[in-house]
């Protein structure tokens, strides 16, 4: 498989959009046209993991961390990130990462955490995310109706819930009178046309409204399409950071195994009151600091997350939150075997996928 067409599939999973505004994320190195029979994954991209993808042969390395974060003002090898940068060009290795666009999406690093721990009927912990939506208004001669309906839902108007195509109609007549020079579909210059059409009404995330437009006009048979875009109140689709759902009534400390038995961890660092009944519990892969008043706003009695300083988790203990740090990789490196498994379903072509889970975290304990 080329490449790019990796990347596409990545891209369908993690959109672009969802990317924060401070994030800088994406296809980073290397060529699209590449062409790619093994990938490695890996939650950063170090030393230690591009000497593995050049002992693997992997044409491509996926990482959820990217490796460029601040612009690049030179690209030499006189220091670390440049000279990492530069050997993996010269490798003609792939590089791609999706982010903090991996954090939000279904099934990424937060859902897939939450899912890990047992949590159930999640929702996220601070929306970041909500789709805009309008309504949009096409008339349309009968006899074209179903051709203009069908082009609209395949290009993603009307899609509400697990519902695609949804229009609603209504017949009236349309009149118009061509001017000099045109070339009308139906009528003739200077004559007053009465035409029985059909007002097509859909909805269109505003993501998707100009394609659905291009489209809609160029399969539409009038040389002037009359069309009217509404922008709505309704809520579009919301994504953001984090998770909080529940888990069945058990104590702090029964629960406290079961993350060390499911993230595999030796230990785990908590701040507050450990002698607890929990139910609600909220949690945030990587650094989730800034969300412990979510957590609390949103009724969490434990928030699990990493990175966690001294003074944060004092002022959780102050809200009356427990907070669990369960470090930044080990909160996150659940979304691997994740990627892993989407790239060998989703790919049209087999490609060996590996997974890299030695070089962090970066510490060890004695
Ligand atoms: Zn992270």
């Amino acid at each position: 498989m080329k490449a790019i067409e990796i990347i596409n599939l990545l891209n369908r999973w993690a959109p672009s959009y969802l990317i924060d505004e401070w994030d800088n994320t994406g296809f980073q190195i290397g060529d699209p046209e590449k062409e790619v029979k093994k990938v490695l994954v890996s939650l950063d991209l170090d030393r230690e993991v591009y000497k593995k993808a050049v002992e693997e042969k992997a044409q491509m390395i996926i990482t959820h961390h990217p490796i460029i974060f601040k612009p690049l003002k030179k690209l030499t090898r006189l220091n670390y990130k440049e000279k990492l940068i530069y050997d993996i060009i010269k490798e003609d290795i792939v590089v791609y990462n999706a982010h903090t666009n991996l954090d939000l999406v279904k099934g990424g690093v937060n859902d897939t955490l939450a899912k890990v721990l047992g949590i159930r009927n999640t929702e996220p912990l601070k929306i970041s995310y909500e789709e805009s939506l309008y309504k949009l208004v096409v008339f349309v001669p009968n006899s074209y109706a179903h051709i203009i309906r069908k082009v609209l839902g395949d290009e993603k108007a009307g899609w509400i819930g697990n519902y695609s195509h949804c229009t609603y109609n209504i017949k009236g007549v349309g009149t118009f009178m061509p001017q000099k020079g045109t070339n009308p579909f139906i009528g003739k210059p200077d004559i007053l046309e009465e035409v029985e059409e059909t007002r097509i009404e859909t909805i269109v995330e505003k993501r998707n409204l100009k394609r659905v437009l291009n489209k809609m006009i160029k399969s539409h048979p009038y040389e002037e399409v009359a069309y009217d875009i509404y922008p709505l109140n309704n809520k579009g689709r919301t994504y953001g950071y984090g998770r909080i759902g529940e888990i069945q009534e058990i104590s702090l400390l029964n629960y406290l195994d079961r993350v060390k038995e499911s993230l595999d961890l030796e230990y785990l660092i908590v701040y507050g009151n450990m002698d607890r009944i929990i139910k609600k519990v909220a949690v945030c892969g990587g650094s989730g600091s800034s969300f412990i008043y979510d957590a609390y706003l949103k009724g969490a009695d434990i928030y699990i997350t990493g990175d966690i300083k001294y003074h944060e988790a004092q002022y959780a203990n102050e809200l009356g939150l427990t907070i669990v740090d369960g470090g930044h990789y080990n909160t996150e490196k659940v979304i691997l075997p994740v990627i892993k498994e989407y790239l060998e379903h989703k790919s049209l072509e087999p490609i060996e996928v590996k997974l890299y889970t030695k070089s962090s975290p970066p510490y060890a304990v004695y």
